[in-house]
């Protein structure tokens, strides 16, 4: 396994090396767990060359103190890397992906970005896409894999390949869960053993919605809200029913073909969101 700090090295490694290659590639922040490696896998399957990047982008959290506490297990990323056989790491500096100073662009991804993450984490998606549009140019791989986990991402960089008119193919990969359901989450690594237990209420939630679609949104969303209410260790942030590709609200099934859940909740201080596609 390759493993890159500065875009030069690894552009120059790619030319060297990738010639008639597919490359696909996945970019993730570190603190890996196994929903990382699916994507890897994924891209293993798919592609001759899988590039995955360590970088915890400073111009997606709106929230310092999130940015500050990150986990970061680049001795453990590295050799799980290894193990699931990924071809390429590329771990840079900030200063190899950002000037001094330099802040996010500002994008227009219309319906996408009003409500959700879009609403909670101001300037989240705009930090998230200018790291993603540098990634995409710098390595210009033939499939780029993200989680269905981060859903409103998702379709956000699906927009964006479109507006960079990008001939990298965005494939969207099933989220993976633990025993319990609960979504594996690099920020779980914060949660005490109790807490990671008690957060499989996110998932429960989520499945009860899957089952019983039939009492329609607005039951399904005070269900949701009552459960939480329960646990005085959660607070809810948003549940949202939402109409896949606009991520638009919706209050009713009716009016769309494909749907989905998403939750957003704090436990013990931890900031943890998940869905279902229903
Ligand atoms: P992150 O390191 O949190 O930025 O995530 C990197 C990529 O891994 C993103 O595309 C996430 O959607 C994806 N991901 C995170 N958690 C999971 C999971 N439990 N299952 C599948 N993909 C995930």
């Amino acid at each position: 396994m390759y493993i890159f700090k500065s875009k030069e090295e690894l552009q120059k490694h790619l030319a060297a090396f990738s010639k008639g290659k597919t490359i696909g590639f996945t970019p993730t922040m570190g603190a890996l767990h196994l929903g990382h490696m699916h994507l890897i896998e994924q891209s293993n399957l798919k592609c001759d060359i899988s590039i995955c990047s360590i970088f915890v982008n400073p111009t997606q959290f709106n929230n310092p103190n999130d940015l500050a506490k990150y986990p970061n297990t680049l001795t453990t990323d590295l050799e799980m890397l290894e193990n699931v056989k990924c071809d390429i790491v590329y771990n840079p500096p900030v200063n190899d992906l950002y000037v001094k100073g330099e802040k996010a662009k500002s994008y227009d991804f219309g319906s996408l970005t009003t409500i959700l993450e879009g609403e909670f984490r101001p300037g989240h998606f705009n930090g998230m896409a200018t790291i993603i549009q540098k990634l995409l140019n710098i390595i210009n791989p033939t499939i780029a894999f993200f989680g269905q986990k981060d859903l409103q991402q998702l379709y956000i960089v699906k927009n964006l390949a479109k507006q960079m008119k990008s001939d990298t193919y965005i494939e969207g990969v099933e989220t993976v869960r633990g025993k319990s359901g609960l979504a594996k989450s690099s920020r779980n690594k914060l949660l005490s053993e109790n807490a990671k237990k008690e957060a499989s209420l996110i998932y429960n939630c989520l499945n009860y919605c899957e089952n019983n679609k039939a009492i329609g949104v607005t039951k399904l969303k005070s269900h949701i809200q009552k459960e939480f209410l329960k646990n005085e260790n959660f607070t809810l942030e948003y549940a949202e029913f939402v109409a896949l590709k606009t991520m638009l609200p919706i209050k009713d099934w009716e009016a769309v073909n494909q749907s989905a859940v998403c939750i957003s909740a704090y436990h013990s201080g931890v900031r943890l969101i998940d869905n279902i596609i229903l």
